[in-house]
């Protein structure tokens, strides 16, 4: 393990939407692997997977993940997230409970951008953001190939302005050619310094150990050396 004063994953999905494990499950385990963060992000009023939650859900959900972190004493944040599907056919953006998004620590956006995914673009989700006032992010964006029109830098000012994080997601179905999508998009991330919040997340599913599965992408932010540029999360 390298030497970060914060240890997190952001990205983790529950028996509330197609997940394996229970909140606590995943929190115990993220505690077992020393994480100083783990985030339950599960899918949001989305037809892309079977079960997801529903907006009468969210107040059981939150209020039982946030439970969580009495147990740990300050060593382990348990947070609440939600992963939207921003493709308008599986999930109505127009609909989103806003003022109870806003209870939530973070919100993550999946397909931003994403043709082959049917995501919408950055413009079209960008004023359903700024409404979101807890920390949002993208997240398995394939930066390289959705936004291969516009430079890093100009990338980087784009999330900037929206007050967006990237993600660096290690789950194994986010590769092309066998590559990962963080790695075919490192001068993205090196565009980020200082100006764009990381995250890290596994996408856990199915595998328990997944969630403490950090190594390759603390790796990746070591090489970069972007350990100052990791999402703060209160
Ligand atoms: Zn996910």
């Amino acid at each position: 393990m390298s030497d970060h004063s914060v240890w997190m994953n952001l990205h983790n999905h529950s028996i509330y939407s197609d997940g394996d494990f229970t909140p606590e499950q995943i929190a115990a385990e993220a505690s077992r692997g020393s994480l100083t963060h783990v985030a339950i992000t599960d899918h949001f009023e989305t037809a892309k997977v079977r079960r997801c939650l529903t907006a009468d859900g969210l107040d059981d959900y939150i209020r039982e993940i946030k439970s969580l972190n009495e147990r740990y004493c300050g060593s382990l944040r348990v947070l609440a997230g939600v992963e939207i599907d921003t493709n308008p056919e599986r999930c109505d953006l127009q609909r989103l409970p806003i003022d109870e998004l806003n209870r939530l620590d973070l919100v993550l956006f999946e397909f931003v951008n994403d043709d082959w995914n049917g995501g919408s673009s950055l413009a079209e989700i960008a004023p359903l953001i700024d409404r979101i006032k807890v920390p949002c992010g993208l997240v398995h964006t394939d930066f390289a190939r959705v936004f291969q029109g516009a430079s890093p830098h100009d990338v980087a000012e784009m999330l900037a302005s929206h007050d967006l994080f990237a993600e660096v997601n290690t789950a194994s179905i986010y590769k092309r050619q066998g590559i990962p999508y963080y790695e075919q998009a490192e001068r993205y991330y090196r565009a980020f310094h200082d100006k764009v919040r990381i995250s890290i997340g596994t996408d856990a599913h199915r595998t328990l150990s997944e969630v403490s599965n950090l190594g390759q992408g603390y790796e990746f932010i070591d090489r970069l050396c972007a350990a100052n540029d990791l999402i703060k999360i209160k």
